[in-house]
């Protein structure tokens, strides 16, 4: 049974899991604190994890029917993410383990967004390719494997796709996080402007083909609303909503397909917040099925960050027996994929 501590942005998760079975998945968020600034404050975040780890912890526990006691190790995210706010989350997983007597794990927090997924349909066949797409991260990933294995394929070259969805939320009048309204917008709204797919171009399919690119995207959003705005037209904010996360998902599943194709490999992953979308879950199944290939999304709430995803890959690690981390293992702001755990 291993605990996981998640603590990079502005989520305060503690999830507990079991083998490949979730026990307990307590959150706290201060996403609310931060959406008046349109944006995660670093240093809001990082108070905020502050007073929320030892009650997360406690709800955590109680949730699963344990006590630490009981807990083979403790997972925690020591990147990449927001160092003051990683620092909260390895300090705390470093006083339980201490005071615990258990084994500790500094794992990636991209990787923990692959590795969820092992708790809602199994072992991960493997080699698979990741898709993850959040408000921080736009990347694809080859899994050769989970616990020590994975090759970075492509990722953004400007925004990330959440934050483009965020970004582009604040131009039409809706709430932060812009996500799930530009979602809800777009299911009545249709798909009419032809926004621009960014790096789909001949040659940015040679040199960039598994990259991305948002901001061009964001701008052009931009442009269009202001043209409306200044025409003293009203603005179609479900067409728009519609179009742009069409645009956005058109990319990403595309990318990700061709991906499996070029490295044969038949199986999909796709996670971080934006995977909670509900156009991108349809054009990736529809794309894939097409293709041969196999998608794994796992449910809206472990996409988003959350403490589940990082006990999860703490399982993956013990089971494969692989070593712990040191008691004094660092927070890396920005760890690279290439490292699963420290
Ligand atoms: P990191 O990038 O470090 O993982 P994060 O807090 O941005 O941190 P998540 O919690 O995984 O990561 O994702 C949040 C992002 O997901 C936000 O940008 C939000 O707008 C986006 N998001 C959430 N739900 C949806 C949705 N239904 N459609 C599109 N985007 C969504
Ligand atoms: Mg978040
Ligand atoms: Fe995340």
């Amino acid at each position: 049974m291993v605990l996981g501590i998640e603590t990079s942005c502005d989520e305060t998760g503690v999830g507990i899991v079991r083998g490949y079975t979730l026990l307990a998945d307590a959150l706290a968020s201060s996403v609310d604190e931060h959406a008046r600034y349109g944006g995660v404050v670093p240093e809001v975040a990082s108070r905020a994890h502050l007073e929320a780890m030892a009650p997360t912890v406690d709800r955590a526990l109680a949730d699963a029917g344990v006590t630490l006691s009981d807990v083979d190790a403790i997972a925690v995210t020591a990147g990449p993410g927001l160092a003051g706010a990683l620092l909260v989350g390895v300090a705390a997983a470093k006083a339980y383990a201490l005071a615990a007597g258990k084994p500790l794990y500094g794992v990636n927090h991209l990787a923990a967004h692959v590795a969820v997924d092992t708790l809602e349909h199994g072992p991960l066949p493997e080699p698979a390719v990741a898709l993850l797409v959040s408000g921080g991260h736009s990347s694809l990933l080859r899994v050769d494997d989970l616990t020590g294995g994975v090759v970075p394929l492509g990722a953004t070259i400007d925004d990330a796709a959440g934050e483009a969805f965020d970004k582009v939320a604040r131009v039409l009048g809706l709430p932060f996080p812009g996500g799930p309204p530009i979602d809800r917008a777009a299911r009545e709204g249709s798909i009419t402007i032809p926004f621009p797919r960014g790096l789909t171009g001949p040659r940015d399919l040679a040199e960039h083909r598994f990259d991305f690119s948002f901001s061009g995207l964001k701008t052009a959003v931009a442009r269009w609303v202001e043209a409306r705005e200044r025409a003293g037209e009203p603005v179609p904010v479900n067409d728009v909503a519609a179009s742009f996360q069409e645009a956005v998902c058109d990319v990403l599943t595309a990318k990700a397909v061709a991906a499996c194709q070029e490295h044969g490999v038949q199986t999909l992953v796709v996670g971080g917040g934006v995977a909670a979308n509900s156009r991108l879950r349809a054009l990736a199944e529809e794309r894939a099925a097409k293709a041969g290939i196999t998608v794994r999304v796992p449910r809206p709430k472990l996409c988003t960050d959350n403490g589940a995803m990082v006990a999860a890959l703490g399982s993956r690690l013990v089971s494969a027996g692989i070593a712990p981390g040191k008691l004094d293992l660092p927070a890396d702001s920005a760890m690279p994929i290439t490292m699963v755990t420290t």
